[in-house]
């Protein structure tokens, strides 16, 4: 499979305004988008930092992933995403060496992507996501 750029970092925040306040005074970087991803129950805003993005989520329901995860963990990094060229290959790929995969089909995410994560049981503790932005081509 091919990866080109880490395309996301997922971080998981109770407060999404404050966060956006956080990002936005101290490192100067501007939410460009502010989106609800229903099935997911959570609302992201997103950042660019060069290629690659800070996706904050916040939960919009305490039994939602966002939710559950801030709960057991707290605050903090959520998942890391990969940008990959052909994402049902990658998928193919990675569940032919063995990961356990959490979506075996692309599903739609925020901005549009098609994405997949793979099993933080099979990657070292990091829910990894992989991207493709369809969009673009
Ligand atoms: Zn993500």
């Amino acid at each position: 499979m091919e990866l080109t750029h880490i395309e996301h970092i997922g971080i998981a925040v109770k407060n999404l305004d404050a966060a956006i306040s956080y990002y936005e005074s101290v490192f100067g970087l501007r939410c460009y988008a502010v989106e609800e991803v229903k099935e997911q129950k959570v609302k992201t805003a997103f950042f660019m930092v060069g290629q690659t993005k800070i996706e904050l989520l916040e939960s919009t329901d305490a039994e939602g992933p966002i939710g559950k995860f801030i709960e057991k963990k707290g605050e903090g990094i959520h998942h890391l995403a990969f940008a990959v060229k052909n994402l049902e290959n990658a998928l193919e790929e990675t569940e032919s060496k063995g990961i356990q995969l959490i979506d075996k089909l692309p599903r739609k995410g925020a901005e549009g992507l098609d994405i997949a994560f793979l099993h933080p049981k099979s990657t070292f503790g990091v829910l990894t996501e992989l991207c493709e932005n369809k969009n673009n081509k």
